[in-house]
């Protein structure tokens, strides 16, 4: 059994950012490079400028746009060199994950500083790679997961909510996940799933409030747990239970979504939530169940069919339908989950979703 549960130093609270200057002292780290994209550098600045001045740290900031690929990540090994005692990703899921191929590269410790509320790659050992043209190539894991995460809640609740609303999505979607590619009923294996189920119950019981109160000054503090919920018991989830719970149709479904160019500027958790809703026709739930389901995400500020994802107002033609579904039936995460469905079946269950 390998667990992958990370990070050791979880640290969520306001102005965490403050706390990053002594932290890198306390670990000994002189030389750190910073991995960040231009919003989200420009979110951080000034408290991460603050606290690494303060402490003496010696750093170079690298800022990046573009996919979590390998070519990127040799590019920035190569651009800024080996020298470097730890690595520090600031921003979403896509730095962020960049960041964990540098470190992977460079052999040394990440510490990821999350600026969006939208998924839990700051935490998790995974990294999504993505190939140059912005498709899922894999989710490459059995790597060290991240030492340190600093959730700065003053940081957060000044980021954009649609990227709140993706997050909730993608953790929605843990326990209808989970419990596909559950098989072995061990005691750790059960505790993943309860906590993929109690962070989709914050987001079931929560979310539409959350979501309510988040652009106001006094937020809530459930935002807090929702907060929690998307950034650390997603990874948790997987982090036990291994990657047979990391994901199955609705993810399958975003991977072959990314194939898409009309579809590559939505959220990681909106397409997972549509996703979702994909899967739970494909898998012959009751129909009231799904329009529960559907009733909630609209609540979450989520798509519910092809309009609602991608602004365009039909389903695109037969040929790209069946080809969204060859892809997700070939991904590795409904292998051997769906050997009675063919494609046919998953183009029709599209269809299906569209007229719920
Ligand atoms: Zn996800």
């Amino acid at each position: 059994m390998l667990t992958q549960l990370a990070p050791g130093y979880y640290l969520h609270k306001p102005d965490a950012i403050a706390d990053l200057g002594a932290l890198l002292n306390a670990s000994g780290y002189r030389k750190v490079l910073i991995i960040s994209g231009s919003r989200s550098y420009q979110a951080a600045q000034t408290a991460l400028e603050s606290t690494l001045n303060h402490c003496g740290i010696s750093w170079v900031l690298c800022r990046y746009q573009g996919e979590c690929s390998d070519e990127n990540a040799l590019q920035i090994v190569q651009e800024v060199g080996t020298d470097w005692s730890v690595v520090v990703g600031v921003g979403g899921g896509k730095v962020v994950d960049l960041s964990k191929l540098v470190a992977w590269e460079l052999r040394v410790p990440l510490i990821t500083v999350p600026t969006l509320i939208s998924n839990c790659a700051a935490t998790t050992s995974n990294a999504v790679v993505y190939d140059t043209a912005g498709r899922v190539k894999e989710s490459r894991g059995g790597k060290i997961p991240p030492q340190m995460t600093l959730v700065d809640d003053t940081l957060l609740r000044r980021s954009p909510k649609p990227y709140f609303a993706s997050g909730l999505g993608d953790t929605l979607v843990k326990p209808y996940e989970a419990l596909m590619g559950a098989t072995t009923n061990t005691l750790v294996e059960t505790a993943a799933l309860k906590l993929a189920q109690i962070a989709a119950d914050c987001v079931r019981d929560h979310g539409v409030e959350g979501l309510k109160a988040f652009a106001h000054e006094t937020a809530l503090p459930v935002i807090t747990d929702l907060t929690d919920a998307v950034i650390l018991m997603g990874s948790l989830v997987g982090g036990m239970g291994g990657p047979v719970l990391r994901g199955a149709i609705a993810h399958a479904f975003h991977n072959a979504l990314t194939m898409l160019p009309e579809v590559h500027d939505t959220l990681h958790g909106e397409k997972v939530a549509y996703g979702l809703l994909v899967q739970e026709a494909l898998l012959g739930r009751p129909s009231e169940s799904i329009h529960e389901l559907r009733d909630l995400l609209i609540g979450l500020e989520l798509p519910v069919s092809w309009a609602t994802l991608t602004g365009l107002p039909y389903l695109p033609d037969l040929s790209i339908l069946r080809k969204l579904a060859d892809w997700t039936l070939d991904s590795p995460l409904v292998e051997g989950r769906l050997n009675t469905i063919g494609a046919d079946r998953v183009v029709e269950t599209i269809r299906e979703v569209e007229a719920y």
